[in-house]
C-alpha cells in the first residue's frame, strides 16, 4: 500500500472545500480537533432536540424547547439599553412572550410582524407564571416550515462553531460518503446486528431520538468498535512484526535460580512463581518476548526481574535492568548486589554520574562478558554501551516511559527478550488498549504478613498535630516520608516548597531530617537516601522522585502535603513506600481547605482501598478516560467515538478479532486484507500502516 486510498481522498480533503467552511471556522474546528471532513464525520452528536411541532407551549414542561404556530399580537420594544425587547404571541393555547435583548427593533418587527403566523421553536421557560421563549432558535412562515428541522442533532460545541454551521457542513459529507468494502467479520456483523459504515455514520448523524445517541445505538457500537478495532490492528501488527523478528531460545538449568531462591528469608508468592514460569517459557521460546509484568505497588516485581535476569545468566548471557531514576537504579543494584555476589556473578551499576574511568572500566567488562547483570537509568541505553550478549532488557515502572524508549531498548540486544514492569496506574478496562500488543503476567497477590495501611485525610489547618505526632513517632525510633508537591514556588503560586518544608521541620524536630530533590547535586541526593536508608535520618521531606519503587522497610509514616493535587495513581504509589515491614503503617493525607466534593470523594477512595486496580478504576470513573492523570504518558489513545469505560466488551472483542486476523492474514492482503487497510488509513493508524509498507 504506498498512499491514501483514493475512496478516502474527499474524507482527507481541507474543511475549507466543504459548502460554508471559510478559514476562520476552519480554524474553530482545529480547536476541536477536526481537521478533514473524516474527523467531522467522527465526531458524533450527543443528543437530540425535538423539534416536531406542538399546539401549544403549554403541551411541553419546561424548560423544554417547543416549536408552535402563533399569531404575532404586539410589541413592546426595550425602553432602556440592557432591558429586553417583548414580542406578545398566542398560540392554540395560550399567550406567551418571546424576549429579545440587544436586537434591533426594526429587523424584530420584520421578523415578527404583527397580525402574521409565524412557526417559533426555542426553548420555552416560565417566569411569574407566564410562558416566555428567549431568543428562538427558528422563526420562520408557515410555507417553509420544511426549514426547521424536526429532529436535530446537538454536537459538542466549542467557540466559533454553532450547530447550524456543523450540521451545514456535515450535510454534503454524510451524503457522499463513499461506499467501501466490509472490515468486519462476516459472523461479527451478523451476530450484532450492525449496519454497514456508510449506514452506521449517516444513522449516527441523523438521529432520531436520544436513545439513537447512546453508545449502544447499533450505529454507534459499529463505529465505536471500527475505532478500537483499527487500534487492536495496529497492536496486533506490532505483536506480529515482533514476534516475526528472529529471537533467541534461552534456557537456564536453574541452578543460579536455585540458589537465589534458596537464599531468600521469604518463599516465593504463587503469583511470583507463575510469572517467573511463564517468563522463562517465553525465553526458552525461538521467538522474541514482549511481555509486561503487571502487579501492584509493593508485590515483588524486583525479585521477578532478578529471577529472569538469571535465566540470561545461566544460559550464558547477559541482562540489563532500566530503571526510571537514579536512586531507583541504585537502590535496585544495591538490594540486589549482595545476592549477586552470593552467586558469583558480577552485577554493575552505571548512571549518567560515572567518572570517566570507572565508566570505561564497567564498559569493557561489559563488553567482553565479565559482567552479567547492568542496572541503570536511560543512560545505560547510549550508543557507547556495548554487551557481549545481551538477552533480557527489563524495564522497570514502564509507566515512567514511553513506548518509543521500550522499543529502543528491545533494539540494544541482538534479539533481546524483553520483560517490562508496571505497577499499572490504568485499570484493566485501559490495559488492552495500552498494552495490546504485549503478553502480560500479572502478580495479584501480595507477599503475606503485610499490615494495612491506615490512611487519614487531614486539613493543613492540623499542620501541628501531624508535626506532633512525628515527633513521637522518631521518639519510638519509627520513620517518616514527608512529600511536597513541587521545589520551587515559582510555578504554582502556593505550593509549599520541599526546601521551606524542610526548614520548617528541621526547626520543629532537630537534625533528623534529610531533603531530597531532584535539582539537588547528585552526590548530596545521595547521601541525603544512605543516611535514611540506614537510619541515620528519620524523615525524609522529597518531592515525588521518591514515586517510584524506592524501598525503606522501616518507613512506617507517609505524609503527602496537597494530596488533592496529586493524581490517584500516583498517590497510590507513594503509600506504597510504607506498609512494607511488618509494623502497622500509616498515610496522612494533608490538604488546603477548602476542598471541593469530587476532591474529597477522590482522597476517601484511597481511605477506603490499597487495592491498585480498584483506585485506577474509581478514579477513571470520577475523572474520565481522557482526564485520567499521566494517561497521555502511558499511551491510552483519544478515541473520539468509542468509550472504552463504557464499552469493555467491544474492546476485547476487537482485540481477539484483530489477532486473529493478523494471524491468518499477516500481510493484510486477502479481501478483508484489503478493507481493513482502507479501514486503517480512515482511522489515522499510521504505525500500522508503516507496518504494512515495510512489510
Ligand atoms: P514492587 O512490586 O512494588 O516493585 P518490590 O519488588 O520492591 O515491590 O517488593 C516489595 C518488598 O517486598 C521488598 O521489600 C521485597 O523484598 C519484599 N518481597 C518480595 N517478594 C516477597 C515475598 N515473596 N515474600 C515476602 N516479601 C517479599
Ligand atoms: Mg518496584
Amino acid at each position: 500500500m504506498s498512499g491514501r486510498p483514493e475512496v478516502l481522498f474527499p474524507l482527507f480533503a481541507e474543511l475549507t472545500s466543504l459548502k460554508g467552511v471559510g478559514a476562520k471556522t476552519a480554524t474553530s474546528f482545529a480547536g476541536l480537533g477536526v481537521e478533514a471532513p473524516r474527523d467531522l464525520l467522527m465526531t458524533l452528536p450527543n443528543g437530540v432536540i425535538d423539534r416536531r411541532r406542538v399546539a401549544s407551549v403549554r403541551d411541553v414542561v419546561p424548560p423544554a424547547v417547543a416549536t408552535v404556530e402563533v399569531e404575532i399580537l404586539s410589541h413592546t420594544p426595550s425602553r432602556k439599553k440592557g432591558r429586553p425587547h417583548v414580542v406578545t404571541v398566542r398560540d392554540a393555547g395560550t399567550t406567551f412572550q418571546i424576549i429579545h435583548f440587544h436586537a434591533a427593533d426594526d429587523w424584530l418587527r420584520r421578523l415578527l410582524p404583527v397580525g402574521q403566523q409565524r412557526i417559533v421553536s426555542g426553548k420555552v421557560d416560565q417566569y411569574d407564571n407566564v410562558f416566555r421563549m428567549v431568543h428562538p432558535d427558528h422563526v420562520v412562515a408557515p410555507r417553509d416550515e420544511a426549514d426547521i428541522p424536526t429532529i436535530e442533532p446537538v454536537y459538542p460545541l466549542t467557540q466559533g462553531v454553532t450547530q447550524k454551521g456543523i450540521a451545514r457542513a456535515l450535510g454534503p459529507v454524510v451524503q457522499s460518503l463513499p461506499d467501501l468494502s466490509e472490515w468486519i467479520d462476516p459472523a461479527l456483523l451478523r451476530r450484532e446486528g450492525w449496519p454497514t459504515w456508510r449506514e452506521a455514520l449517516s444513522q449516527a448523524h441523523r438521529p432520531e431520538n436520544t436513545g439513537d445517541c447512546l453508545p449502544d445505538a447499533p450505529a454507534r457500537r459499529r463505529i465505536a468498535y471500527d475505532e478500537v478495532f483499527a487500534h487492536q490492528v495496529t497492536l496486533a501488527l506490532a505483536r506480529s512484526r515482533r514476534r516475526e523478528a528472529p529471537g533467541r531460545p534461552t534456557l537456564g538449568d536453574g541452578t543460579l535460580r536455585a540458589r537465589a531462591i534458596a537464599g531468600l528469608p521469604y518463599t516465593l508468592t504463587g503469583a511470583q512463581t507463575r510469572a517467573v514460569e511463564e517468563i522463562a517459557a517465553d525465553m526458552s521460546a525461538p521467538t522474541r518476548m514482549n511481555r509486561l509484568l503487571q502487579g501492584d505497588v509493593g508485590a515483588g516485581k524486583t525479585l521477578v526481574a532478578f529471577l529472569a535476569m538469571l535465566i540470561a545468566v545461566e544460559a550464558g548471557g547477559q541482562a540489563a535492568l532500566m530503571a526510571p531514576t537514579e536512586i531507583l537504579a541504585r537502590q535496585h543494584a544495591e538490594r540486589l548486589g549482595p545476592d549477586a555476589d552470593r552467586l558469583g556473578i558480577r552485577l554493575d551499576v552505571l548512571t549518567g554520574r560515572d567518572g570517566a574511568a570507572n565508566r570505561r572500566e564497567k564498559l569493557a567488562a561489559l563488553a567482553d562478558g565479565r559482567t552479567s547483570i547492568l542496572i541503570g537509568t536511560h543512560a545505560v541505553f547510549q550508543d557507547a554501551v556495548e554487551f557481549a550478549d545481551l538477552r533480557l532488557a527489563v524495564i522497570d515502572e514502564q509507566h515512567r516511559f514511553g513506548v518509543a524508549e521500550r522499543m529502543r531498548l528491545g533494539a540494544k540486544g541482538d534479539r533481546a527478550d524483553v520483560l517490562v514492569m508496571t505497577a499499572t496506574p490504568i485499570p484493566r478496562s485501559l490495559a488492552l488498549t495500552v498494552y495490546g500488543d504485549m503478553d502480560v503476567s500479572v502478580l495479584d497477590e501480595k507477599p503475606p504478613g503485610r499490615q494495612p495501611i491506615r490512611t487519614a485525610i487531614i486539613p493543613t489547618t492540623r499542620l501541628r498535630e501531624v508535626v506532633a505526632h512525628l515527633r513521637e513517632a522518631i521518639a519510638k525510633g519509627q520513620q517518616a516520608y514527608w512529600v511536597c508537591p513541587l521545589v520551587q514556588e515559582s510555578e504554582t503560586v502556593d505550593l509549599t516548597a520541599a526546601t521551606d518544608r524542610y526548614t520548617h521541620l528541621r526547626e520543629a524536630l532537630g537534625d533528623c531530617i534529610r531533603l531530597l530533590h531532584g535539582q539537588m547535586p547528585a552526590d548530596e541526593r545521595d547521601t541525603a537516601m544512605a543516611d535514611f536508608e540506614s537510619g541515620r535520618a528519620r524523615i525524609l521531606v522529597a518531592t515525588t522522585v521518591i514515586e517510584v519503587g524506592v524501598d525503606v522497610p522501616d518507613a512506617v509514616i507517609m505524609v503527602i502535603e496537597r494530596a488533592e493535587q496529586f493524581g490517584l495513581a500516583q498517590l497510590h504509589q507513594l503509600r506504597g513506600r510504607v506498609g512494607r515491614g511488618t509494623a502497622a503503617s500509616s498515610c496522612l493525607l494533608l490538604y488546603q481547605p477548602p476542598m471541593s466534593e469530587t476532591g474529597r470523594r477522590r482522597l476517601e477512595i484511597l481511605r477506603e482501598t490499597e487495592d491498585g486496580f480498584r483506585i485506577a478504576e474509581e478514579d477513571l470513573a470520577i475523572r474520565g478516560a481522557g482526564d485520567l492523570i499521566g494517561t497521555a504518558q502511558s499511551g491510552v489513545p483519544r478515541f473520539q467515538v468509542a468509550d472504552v469505560e463504557r464499552q469493555p466488551g467491544l474492546l476485547a472483542l476487537a482485540q481477539r478479532d484483530a489477532r486473529n486476523l493478523i494471524a491468518s492474514d499477516p500481510d493484510l492482503t486477502s479481501d478483508r486484507g484489503q478493507a481493513v487497510r482502507v479501514l486503517l488509513w480512515l482511522m489515522r493508524q499510521d504505525r500500522a500502516i508503516g507496518y504494512l509498507r515495510v512489510g
